[in-house]
């Protein structure tokens, strides 16, 4: 195949499903990778890619779909880590099943996906990583689970930066502020309005928004970036 293959995590709805639009639109061969096939299967079909249904937090199954998207489609050049989860409820109140769902899928989830993709772009001396982190990572009422997996996310990006920068591989994060997609606008009328007001350019982000910031990332124009955080929120500071 001639066009470079972009993996998006999460990408049949919301922010992923946007970043997905936008590397299409690029000219990227998009894989679609999120839970529900026929919701995978119908995304792949509009953005002319292919969709997996792949639980990230499942080691074994994302091991198993990593092998696949090479074989099948091609190697992944533009690795985007943007399936995400919130279990929010203050700290004196979260169960414990509340913590490990969200620290499984928005911090191992990325490990995951990293741990199999990361020895093929080093082969290959070429890659792309982009996680999609959190502005609530430095901390937000009621979200102490996500803020932590969030956080962790930062380091893993870091830390990975730093490991494979020598194989031609940049891995950055994107901490979106409040974005408009299903999770938020899951919200109670009143939190979304607080969030809302939080934000000095007037207005939520799309999708979009953040699919932009992504391809730049994944562009030669951001060749010697590496190991950074941009946020991406119209300049809202929580
Ligand atoms: P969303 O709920 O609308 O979409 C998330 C997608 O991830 C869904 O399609 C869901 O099915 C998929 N997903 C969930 N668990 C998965 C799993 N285990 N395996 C595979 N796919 C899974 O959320 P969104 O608002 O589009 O958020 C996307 C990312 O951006 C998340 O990581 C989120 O934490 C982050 N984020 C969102 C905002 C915002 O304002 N919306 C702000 C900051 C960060």
């Amino acid at each position: 195949m001639d066009q470079q293959v972009a993996l998006v995590t999460g990408a049949q709805q919301g922010i992923g499903r946007g970043i997905a639009s936008v590397m299409a639109a690029r000219a990227y061969h998009v894989v679609v990778w999120d839970l529900d096939p026929e919701a995978v299967a119908e995304t792949a079909r509009e953005l002319g890619g292919t969709g997996f249904a792949v639980d990230v937090a499942d080691f074994r199954a994302v091991a198993d779909a990593v092998a696949q998207v090479e074989e099948l489609v091609g190697p992944v050049a533009v690795l985007v880590n943007n399936a995400g989860i919130n279990r929010d409820r203050m700290l004196h109140r979260m169960s414990e099943d509340e913590w490990d769902q969200v620290v499984a899928v928005d911090m191992k989830g990325p490990f995951n996906v990293m741990r199999h993709v990361v020895p093929r772009m080093r082969e290959r001396k070429s890659g792309r990583i982009i996680n999609i982190s959190s502005a609530s990572w430095q901390g937000n009422v009621g979200q102490a689970n996500y803020a932590a997996a969030k956080a962790g996310v930062i380091g893993l990006t870091k830390t990975a930066a730093r490991e494979l920068a020598r194989f031609n591989i940049t891995v950055n994060a994107i901490c979106p502020g409040f974005i408009d997609t299903p999770m938020t606008r899951r919200m109670p009328p009143e939190a979304f309005q607080v969030m809302l007001d939080k934000i000095p350019m007037g207005r939520i982000g799309t999708p979009e928004d953040v699919g932009r910031v992504v391809a730049f990332l994944a562009s030669s124009d951001a060749a010697y970036v590496t190991g950074d955080v941009i946020n991406v929120g119209g300049g809202m500071v929580l």
